[in-house]
């Protein structure tokens, strides 16, 4: 990771007005979101816009013939290129061929990807950006921080120094007189300006129909004042028909400013007179730039449902921290990482997919129902092709892949340990590794791993119950204990034991279990990952059992789905039935207990009042389990009144390795999350992952909290009947 990306990262964290705004906007989005699509199927929504760009994205050049055809024939002029060298000689063409002297552009993130603005200007043409938020941001010399919202890193105070040092001085921090002013002056633009400049939401192929949606009017004015009107528009805005407009326009305000609908929808399919009765020009330029490409790439087609509404990093935990510029690309956010890697290059993408924790916010809310994270790993993997894995990281992931050694070093720590241990915590290491203990406690390596201590424990069936042929039948399940739960919290494992047993289930530790392969994977070694995943699908299909759990959502998301992709991904399609066949016993722990109180096969103790708990949902566990009531409703079962955090289901910075090589945005995140829990005012905080919990309780440690933190397998197995 380059140090400039690393100090552009700590500049952003420690900009009030940035994590301010960002912050504020980001909280109330969440809300007004849901208010605005209340009465509405967003699943439903989502799955017509994905189904449909994702035909036209199978169908582009055909629709791009539609499209240019159905135009033309009512007079547009449409040029294709696949080279952004083109699309700006093509515009400056134009330009000069006409006498242009002044352009004026509605907001257009194509027009920005091929940096147009600096060309024309180079070329001694004055360019205004009339949406305010770009405007401004032309006006300060900057670049966008956010696709939808431009300038929403700038506060009202420096608004104003821009207008009086760029434009007119006299200008005070008062939004209402701000907007005037502004729209005073761009109005003088619109009226001078000889050529219009826009991008389009959607293109419709069989009508040849340019679709515009802005909440200022002022596309509308780019387009009918000036005689000339250029729209840029990327291929993936070329849809079928009229009728897909319908679902992309009921969500794209929804999503992207949590509006029921946008001011202006401008429907443009042919020039239109002037006020002087000519003939505007109107000239549609499609620009590829490797969208045909992304098309044909298996993984990355979904990326072409974008329907660019940006609340992907609307809900962005990293985001909102540090806004878009520390981006440093035309596209921000976890989709602009992707959009960067292809209409910039892969290598541009290199520092800035470090920035996703895999969180998964942004897949719950995507219209386009993309797998931003998902891609974002994809991209990692093809970097570590491209570039090779890092000499530190391939050295960690040889050891990791030997399972043997792997595990000897774990016990040999517990003896290393000694000197800077507390308790079960370290609190301080030294040297380089300090910056891991600076904002959060690590816990202790437990004297005894799982492995060991699951042998001690006398269960129905287990080799160490005496009467082993009466309970020969009982029903066994195998458990995944994963690396924390294994070597720093081996009680949650025994808890997880003890409930199992009390529903009469053997639980099996099978020995050749190694690392779930998350770590490798999130880096992009999907070969380690995929040896990870062999070593562990022999493990735990080895014996005969009713299911495979693990108390780590992590894990369970490795096992179940992780395994899957990654061989999907190198092409090992021998791997795949047996990943399958683990895949299908796979359960995460508290949807199996849930199953088993369900049926009856555990009970807690009655009329219990333990008092207050807070839950925080873990990211895989929630997003991808799709489990967050389980817990709730079990803990509750038990006795417990659940006193609900704020954002209870916003990641808490750990992220697995994240909080290691990232640990100046962690440690922010994970601030907020100790402060939710404070404010619950419940002494005791649950959760599911045993990482959620190493960083949770790290973190109140190290502020010397009273609060307590544990897993849900430990609060219920104390109150079993
Ligand atoms: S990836 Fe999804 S959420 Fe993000 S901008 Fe595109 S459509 Fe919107």
């Amino acid at each position: 990771m380059e140090t400039k990306f690393r100090e552009s990262i700590v500049n952003a964290v420690h900009n009030p007005n940035l994590t301010g705004a960002l912050g504020r906007f980001s909280e109330a989005y969440r809300t007004s979101r849901l208010k605005a699509y209340e009465g509405y199927d967003f699943e439903t929504l989502r799955t017509q816009i994905a189904e449909r760009k994702s035909y036209a994205a199978s169908h582009l050049d055909e629709l791009a013939d539609v499209f240019t055809k159905n135009a033309e024939a009512r007079g547009t002029k449409v040029f294709r290129t696949n080279d952004p060298a083109k699309v700006r000689e093509y515009i400056l063409n134009l330009a000069r061929e006409n006498g242009v002297k002044s352009v004026v552009k509605s907001k257009s993130m194509a027009s920005e990807e091929i940096h147009l603005n600096k060309h024309l200007e180079m070329a001694g043409i004055d360019v205004g950006e009339t949406d305010l938020g770009e405007w401004i941001i032309q006006l300060a010399g900057q670049t966008p921080s956010h696709m939808v919202m431009p300038a929403i890193h700038m506060t009202k105070e420096e608004v104003a120094t821009v207008f009086n040092e760029q434009v007119e001085e006299g200008q005070k921090p008062d939004i209402p007189k701000l907007v005037k002013f502004a729209r005073g002056k761009l109005r003088t633009k619109f009226l001078d300006a000889q050529m219009g400049i826009t991008g389009a939401n959607i293109a419709v192929a069989e009508t040849g129909t340019l679709v515009i949606v802005t909440n200022e009017g002022n596309a509308r004015l780019v387009t009918t004042l000036p005689k000339i009107h250029v729209a840029i528009v990327g291929l993936e805005k070329l849809m079928e028909k009229f009728d897909d407009v319908v679902p992309v326009l009921t969500a794209l305000p929804k999503s992207a400013t949590a509006q029921l609908m946008t001011s202006y929808v401008s429907m443009i399919s042919g020039p239109v007179p002037n006020t002087d009765g000519t003939l505007k020009q109107l000239h549609v330029i499609l620009m590829d730039n490797r969208r045909t490409e992304m098309s044909q790439d298996p993984k990355f087609k979904q990326a072409m449902q974008c329907i660019r509404c940006a609340s992907c990093p609307n809900v962005c935990p990293v985001f909102r921290l540090v806004g878009g510029h520390v981006f440093g690309k035309v596209y921000t956010g976890g989709i602009g990482t992707i959009l960067t890697a292809w209409f910039d290059a892969l290598k541009a993408s290199d520092d800035i997919q470090s920035l996703c924790i895999q969180c998964g916010n942004c897949v719950e809310v995507c219209p386009g129902k993309i797998d931003i994270p998902g891609l974002i790993l994809e991209l990692r993997r093809r970097l570590a092709v491209e570039q090779g894995q890092p000499f530190a990281q391939k050295a960690i992931f040889s050891v990791v892949n030997n399972r043997k050694l792997f595990h000897s070093m774990l016990r040999a720590a517990y003896v290393m340990q000694k000197p800077l241990q507390k308790g079960n915590f370290i609190r301080h290491l030294p040297f380089f590794l300090s910056d891991m203990t600076e904002f959060r406690s690590l816990p202790a390596i437990a004297e005894a791993p799982l492995r060991d201590t699951i042998k001690e424990i006398k269960q129905p069936a287990s080799k160490n119950n005496k009467d082993k042929n009466k309970d020969k039948n009982k029903e066994k399940i195998a458990f995944f204990a994963g690396c924390l739960i294994d070597f720093a919290y081996p009680e949650m494992g025994e808890s997880l034991v003890k409930i199992m047993n009390r529903a009469g289930i053997e639980v099996i530790f099978p020995e050749g279990q190694t690392c779930c392969g998350a770590p490798a994977r999130y880096s992009g070694a999907y070969e380690v990952a995929a040896q990870n995943a062999n070593d562990n699908i022999n493990a735990l299909l080895a014996d005969d059992v009713t299911y495979v759990v693990s108390a780590c959502p992590t894990c369970t998301v490795a096992l179940k789905h992780d395994f899957i992709s990654t061989f999907e991904s190198l092409g090992q399609t021998d791997s795949l039935p047996r990943a399958r066949q683990l895949a299908d016993k796979v359960i995460d722990f508290s949807s199996l207990v849930k199953k088993l109180v369900d049926a009856g096969r555990l009970k807690f103790k009655e009329g219990q009042e333990l008092g207050k708990i807070t839950y925080h949902d873990s990211c895989h566990l929630k997003r991808t389990l799709h489990a967050s009531q389980e817990p709730r409703q079990l803990l509750t079962q038990a006795g417990y009144e659940i006193a609900e955090m704020y954002e209870a289901d916003m990641c808490c910075g750990m992220g697995g390795s994240y909080s290691l090589k990232l640990p100046e945005i962690s440690a922010p995140i994970l601030e907020r999350k100790l402060v939710n829990i404070k404010k619950s005012g419940a002494p005791l905080a649950v959760m599911d992952c045993p990482g959620c919990v190493m960083q949770i309780r790290g973190g109140l440690d190290k502020q010397n909290s009273t609060i307590k933190v544990e897993h849900t397998a430990q609060r219920l197995a104390d109150e079993l009947a």
